[in-house]
Order: C-alpha cells, then sequence, then structure tokens
C-alpha cells in the first residue's frame, strides 16, 4: 500500500491584495521549511484551493527570494464564490489531502478568515463525503482527520479587532500622507480647497490617522458622523475661519465610507459643492483610489510581516486537534495571538454599529488611541486656539530639539506650540538647542507660524549637539531667569538627555533650573532610555530600506556581497530592523560584537552559498559594530578570499538617515507624546512643583520617568538603553537567512 504523503502546510493569500502580504508569504515558507516542512503556496486564493493542480505548488526557499520588496501579492488572490459552497469546499479539501496539507495559513480580511473556520469545522465531514466517494482511502483520513488554521490580516483599512496593525496599513497610510503632503503644496500656491478621497468602506482609520499627519483640516469618517444634521454648516464655519486667520490651503479628506448622523453617504463630490456653494471656493476633489494599496511595502510592513508570518508557522506546528485557531497580529508593538472567531466577530460588530446608526458603540469598539487621535485631531486643525480663560495664570513655557536632527522634531514642536497655546499659555522657542539656551536666541512663537511643521523633515528651531559645561550653567540659568521660563520642554537625543539631566543634577547651585523640566525621544538611533521607540527612528528605516532595494538593484550579472552600514551610535536597532525588513544575510551589532571567527564562518557560507549559484549577499554593519573591523576592512577581507566567485562593495549610507520628512507613525507619535508633555509641564508649573522626567511609549502606553532614574536605565559607555525589546529579535534575522538552506530541497522532509 502506497504511503501517505508526508504532513504539509499550505499558505495562501485572499480578499484585497496588501503590501507586505510577501514579506508574510516568504515568513512561512523559509519557518517551514526550518522546521523541515513541507510548504505549499496555494496561488489565486482560494480559487486556487478549489481548482487544485499547478495552483498548489510546493516551495522551496529560494522561490520566495527577492520578493518582500514587491507590493501586491507575488502569489495571487482572488475572490472565489465556489469556496462559499460546500461543492467547492469539498474539491478543496481533496486537493488539500492529495498533498498531505492539513495545515492552513491564511492571509486575508475577514470574510477569508470566516470562510478558513468554517471550512475547519466541517473537514471531518468532508473527510467522510470524500471516503464514501471513495475519493481518499480511510487512512488518509485517519492521518489529516483535523485541519489546523491560523490567520494573518491582510488589510490596508486596519479595520481588524485585536491588532494594531493589519498587514498593508501602515504603506496606505504612508501613501495617503505623501498625497496630502504634496496636495498642500499646490493648495497653497492657488489658496484653493482641496477634497481627498481615501480607502476605508467601514473603518475610518486610514482617513483619520491620514489627516493628523497629513495636516488636513477635516475630516469625515464612518464611525462618527458630524454630530449635527446641519453638518455643511459647521465644516464651512471651520473652514472660513481658518482662512480668515491665514491659512493658505484648506482640505477635507473623506472615507469612501463617510455618511451622515441618519446614514446617508457622504461622498466627495457632495463635500465640493458645498464647498463651493457656500464659501464661493475653488475646490478640487482627488480620490486617491488604489494608488494607497500598491507598490513597495512600507518597512514596518516587511518586518511585521515577517515577524507574525514567523509567528503563524510555529503556532500552526504547535496546534493540537483541541486548540482553538488563532489569527496572529500585533499589539504594542509585539507579536501577538488572538482568538480567530471572537476577533472576526468583533470586526464585523463595527460595521453592524455604523449600519445600525450606533456610532458611539463603533468609536467605542475601535478604542482609546482611535478617540484620542480624533479629538487631537480637532484640536491641532482649529483655525486658532480657545482665548485664555479669564484671570487664568498664564505660564511662560519654552521649547528647543537637541542632538542630531531626527525626522518628526518640527511635528513635536509644532504640537506643543499649539497645545500650549490652545490651553491659554505662552510658548517660547530656543534656537539652536543649549547653544540658544546659553546665548539667550529665544522669541515666542505664535499659532499660525508653525503651520506646516507637521510635514517638514529635519529641525526648523535648529539644533546642536552641545552639552553645556559647567561654566555654561551660570549663562542658562540667567536666560531662564530673564525670559521667565517656567517650564522646558526638550525634544532630542542623547545629547539632549544628558543636558537636561546636567541642568536637573545642578539644581542645589542655580535655583534657576527648578522648573519643570521633560525630555521627548527623538533620535533615528532608538538609543534613548525609557522608551521602546524613539521619534525619527521610524522614518530612517523607511530610508534605509528604500536606498537597499536600490542597491540590490544595481548588481547586474557579476555576482556581489554588498556590506550597507548604517547609523545607530551603539545601538543597533536600524542595523537589525533594517536587516530584517530587507533580507539581509547577515547583520553586524555592536551589542553582539564582531569576532574573527564570525568574519570566517559567514565567509564560509558565502563561498557556499555563490558556489550554489546565489547571486547577491546583502550584510548590514552598525556603524560601530566592531572599532576595529571597521566597514572597509570586512570588504577587504571578503574581497580578498572570495577570490574570483564574488565582488564586494560597501554603502556607506550616511546622513540620508537623518534627513526625509517624517513618516506618518513618526508624526502621530511625536503629535501624542508632545501633547502629553505639555500637559505635564502645565500640571507640574501650576502645583509650583519642578519634576524632571523624560517620556516615552512602553508597551503601547505612554510613560514618563522621573530623570532620578536615567543612571539605572541608560548604559552611558555606550549611550543606550541597557535593556532593548528589539534584540530578541535576533533569531529571526539568523533564520529567514540561514545560509546553505538550499540543502533542504535535496533532504527528504519529516513528518511532523
Ligand atoms: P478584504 O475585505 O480585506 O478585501 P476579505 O478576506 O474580507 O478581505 P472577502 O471578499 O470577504 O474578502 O473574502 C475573500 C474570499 O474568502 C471570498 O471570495 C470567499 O472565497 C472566501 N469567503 C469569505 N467569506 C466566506 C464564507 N462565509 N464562507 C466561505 N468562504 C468565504
Ligand atoms: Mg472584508
Amino acid at each position: 500500500m502506497a504511503s501517505a504523503p508526508p504532513k504539509a502546510i499550505g499558505v495562501l493569500t485572499s480578499g484585497g491584495d496588501a503590501p507586505g502580504m510577501n514579506a508574510a508569504l516568504r515568513a512561512v515558507v523559509r519557518t517551514a521549511l526550518s522546521h523541515r516542512v513541507a510548504v505549499y503556496a496555494i496561488y489565486e486564493g482560494y480559487q486556487g484551493m478549489v481548482d487544485g493542480g499547478e495552483r498548489l505548488r510546493c516551495m522551496t526557499w529560494n522561490d520566495v527570494s527577492g520578493i518582500m520588496q514587491c507590493g501586491g501579492t507575488v502569489i495571487g488572490t482572488a475572490r472565489c464564490a465556489a469556496f462559499r459552497t460546500r461543492e467547492g469546499r469539498l474539491q478543496a479539501a481533496k486537493n488539500l489531502l492529495e498533498r498531505g496539507i492539513d495545515r492552513l495559513v491564511v492571509i486575508g480580511g475577514d470574510g477569508s478568515l470566516t470562510g478558513a473556520h468554517l471550512f475547519r469545522q466541517e473537514w471531518p465531514d468532508l473527510l467522510a463525503e470524500l471516503v464514501a466517494q471513495g475519493a481518499i482511502s480511510q487512512e488518509t483520513t485517519a492521518q489529516h482527520a483535523h485541519l489546523a488554521i491560523v490567520g494573518l490580516v491582510g488589510s490596508i483599512d486596519n479595520d481588524f479587532y485585536g491588532t494594531d496593525m493589519t498587514i498593508g496599513a501602515d504603506t496606505a497610510l504612508q501613501r495617503i500622507t505623501t498625497a496630502l503632503d504634496q496636495i498642500s503644496s499646490t493648495a497653497a500656491s492657488h489658496q484653493r480647497s482641496f477634497v481627498v478621497e481615501v480607502m476605508g468602506r467601514n473603518c475610518g482609520y486610514l482617513a483619520l490617522i491620514g489627516a493628523i499627519s497629513g495636516g488636513a483640516d477635516w475630516v469625515l469618517i464612518p464611525e462618527s458622523p458630524p454630530e449635527t444634521d446641519d453638518w455643511e454648516a459647521k465644516m464651512c464655519e471651520v473652514l472660513a475661519a481658518g482662512r480668515a486667520a491665514g491659512r493658505r490651503d484648506s482640505i477635507v479628506v473623506v472615507a469612501e465610507g463617510a455618511r451622515d448622523r441618519n446614514g446617508n453617504p457622504i461622498s466627495s463630490e457632495q463635500v465640493r459643492k458645498v464647498l463651493e456653494e457656500r464659501l464661493g471656493e475653488d475646490v478640487r476633489v482627488t480620490i486617491l483610489g488604489h494608488i494607497q494599496r500598491g507598490g513597495a511595502p512600507s518597512a514596518f510592513d516587511r518586518w511585521m510581516g515577517t515577524l507574525i508570518g514567523h509567528a503563524a508557522v510555529e503556532e500552526l506546528l504547535a496546534a493540537t486537534p483541541e486548540s482553538e485557531p488563532q489569527v496572529i497580529g500585533m499589539r504594542y508593538n509585539r507579536v501577538t495571538r488572538l482568538p480567530l472567531v471572537e476577533c472576526v466577530r468583533q470586526t464585523r460588530a463595527v460595521a453592524e454599529a455604523i449600519a445600525a446608526r450606533d456610532y458611539d458603540r463603533a468609536m467605542e469598539l475601535r478604542g482609546g488611541s482611535f478617540k484620542e487621535a480624533f479629538r487631537t485631531l480637532r484640536t491641532l486643525g482649529r483655525a486658532l486656539p480657545h482665548a485664555p480663560q479669564p484671570g487664568q495664570r498664564r505660564l511662560q513655557l519654552a521649547v528647543l530639539t537637541a542632538g542630531a536632527p531626527a525626522p518628526g522634531m518640527n511635528t513635536a514642536v509644532r504640537a506643543a506650540i499649539r497645545l500650549g497655546i490652545d490651553r491659554g499659555h505662552r510658548v517660547l522657542a530656543v534656537r539652536n538647542g543649549f547653544e540658544g539656551l546659553i546665548r539667550g536666541q529665544i522669541e515666542e512663537l505664535g499659532w499660525m507660524s508653525v503651520s506646516g511643521w507637521a510635514a517638514m523633515g529635519g529641525s526648523r528651531l535648529g539644533t546642536s549637539r552641545k552639552v553645556p559645561g559647567d561654566p555654561d550653567l551660570y549663562a542658562i540659568a540667567r536666560t531662564i531667569e530673564t525670559h521667565g521660563i517656567e517650564g522646558l520642554l526638550v525634544i532630542g537625543g542623547w545629547a539632549a538627555y544628558e543636558a537636561a539631566y546636567k541642568l536637573y543634577s545642578a539644581r542645589g547651585t542655580f535655583p534657576a533650573f527648578n522648573v519643570p523640566i521633560i525630555c521627548l525621544p527623538a533620535s533615528i538611533d532608538n538609543n534613548l532610555p525609557g522608551s521602546e521607540l524613539s521619534i525619527g527612528a521610524g522614518t530612517a528605516l523607511n530610508s534605509i530600506v528604500e536606498v537597499v532595494d536600490k542597491i540590490k538593484q544595481s548588481a547586474g550579472a557579476d555576482r556581489r556581497c554588498f556590506v550597507v552600514e548604517v547609523m545607530g551610535n551603539y545601538c543597533g536597532y536600524l542595523a537589525l530592523m533594517s536587516g530584517l525588513a530587507s533580507g539581509a544575510e547577515r547583520v553586524y551589532l555592536h551589542e553582539e560584537g564582531v569576532t574573527l571567527h564570525d568574519l570566517q564562518a559567514d565567509l564560509t557560507n558565502m563561498i557556499h552559498d555563490f558556489q550554489q549559484g546565489k547571486r547577491l549577499t546583502l550584510m548590514i554593519r552598525n556603524e560601530h559594530a566592531n572599532p576595529l573591523y571597521t566597514t572597509s576592512f570586512m570588504c577587504a577581507l571578503f574581497e580578498q578570499e572570495g577570490q574570483n566567485l564574488f565582488e564586494v562593495r560597501p554603502a556607506i549610507l550616511g546622513h540620508l538617515q537623518q534627513g526625509g520628512d517624517p513618516s506618518p507613525f513618526d508624526r502621530i507619535q511625536a503629535t501624542r507624546l508632545a501633547a502629553r508633555c505639555v500637559e505635564f509641564l502645565i500640571e507640574e508649573a501650576e502645583k509650583s512643583s519642578s519634576g524632571g522626567a523624560f517620556i516615552g511609549m512602553q508597551g503601547g502606553h505612554i510613560e514618563i520617568l522621573s530623570l532620578e532614574d536615567m543612571p539605572r536605565l541608560a548604559d552611558t559607555a555606550y549611550l543606550r538603553p541597557k535593556e532593548q525589546w528589539w534584540l530578541d529579535l535576533r533569531p529571526i534575522v539568523r533564520l529567514m537567512s540561514q545560509p546553505g538552506m538550499e540543502q533542504i530541497q535535496s533532504t527528504p522532509f519529516g513528518d511532523l
């Protein structure tokens, strides 16, 4: 009797395509192969599963090479009517069993995951029917009695309950933000108004977050329709006030599923008419459409796709017939598993609440940060601030940027200035960091003076790395006194934190320093204590990944090894994450060190791979990975040892990493953190207390720590936090690039 095929995993993409699906696919395939489990790609979604034949292809390690930078899904996706019928699912089960597949990774939206769940429940019945038909043997049934499934959510809408981000949402948000930046500049030139329609049938995520990061003035989303019936009047009133205050552009973002209180759809065309008729404006409509969906995935979608694809296979291999099917998602920057059925149910509940016009419930289901974002947009987008309360104590707060420039610094400054003024206080801007504080380079900035800053890279206030020496402290104390500064917001990197700590520690000698001080982490290096992510690091990662894509394309007919050097000071965050997101064979970190033995092993692997026919190897190296084994040393070593087999090229990325317009994520975080910092300064100053603090994101929450804790958390020798969460991801980089894995093709697969 012929033995049944060994157990295997199937993976498919289904429903709407989303950038980042390929990263997930690649991770699924490679993780399965590293466990010596066969893995089939099912082309064209459920349609391929029903069709069988060539649509199910056994994948090798190299079949998923070079796909991470591609948009969409390389194995195709489809909507499949046949799979909605029992007949279709019966055929699909037969096709899977012929290949021994009884474990599925489904990458899709709520519909696709519902289909998978149904299929799993029906599986035993389908098998019984196939046996009765004589299509499969009892033995096959016994071997594959259960179907295990795991879901990954691919959807640009970010409309899935339980995960902070779905695959593709970050990329779509970048497209929208870039479009809004571009539209703003042309709108401002002609003093035009624009209505921009973005995707999102039941989910206002893209519209709302896009509007905040793109600095739009009004937003219409499905979950929270305008509160009044005559919403047109309210919108026009706010936009007219903006014009009167000197705003040159007016932008309204409309989600495609936007509606009014009564459930009637609000179209972008309708909004255009209203603006034209009531305001007499020259209004243009831009419907972003499929541009939002297409193109190369962002760094985040690549590394997140990789992590959750990897976790999906681990979950599947550990599943027992009794285990509940899970969705793998991201929560608070970590991979998380969630019960699939419950999440699909909650996801649908939002759509149902909207359909039932229960908007409070819809907003409730979306969660706290969604509501917070909605409120922030309303304040920041105001034409003019609220007037100070009569008799209110008006504080003088100051803000500065220090350390190396980081994308998002201007966004934070803008938010701090506007939110401070809106609370009735004065906000002073210090030029050129602590240098400016020493020299008294200070001016008051008004509401409109920061308009457009949210989108600008670099630092408009100017920044310097100057950490004040002892003789400078006297000058700083004088500046604080002469300008009557009652609270100081320090936005920046390591040098900024060090300087703030210095002032804080010198309070005994200089009474002027007894004002509240708070530091906001802004550094592409992501090396600051108290925060898992600092502002600017996400943008830098995108810049690196984009450049690495180009470097890879530049490899021609020769076999080539690229050694790419990235920034980070002594912190390996950029090196590791860009390695994950660009599929590097190896990353070199200072945290791990580099030994000659490592280099020798890497060389041996590389030679082996090139001999097997590989054409390109990518090594990413932190700038200070090792003081002696420098980038040029490593290149020379590889070049010499590679002889005629391959060539080596260095690429030192340099300052392009510090530049660029901030990513939507950096803009949102900068805004959130700055809002919280301003609140802190006001609270402290109002109770005449003078806390020194630093703020950060930890486990998804904003946390404020005392400057007293700095020495405990910071590794002052290497200018980085003592604990770094992302170091745990190192094994995945290795696994995804394990050299010599091609051999797996010729080894028989073991049973599960
Ligand atoms: P998105 O909405 O993000 O585009 P989705 O996965 O929700 O993605 P759908 O069109 O709802 O997209 O579903 C994709 C495919 O999944 C359907 O064409 C169908 O083949 C299958 N499917 C969806 N719902 C079911 C169901 N209830 N039973 C069986 N199959 C289903
Ligand atoms: Mg759907």
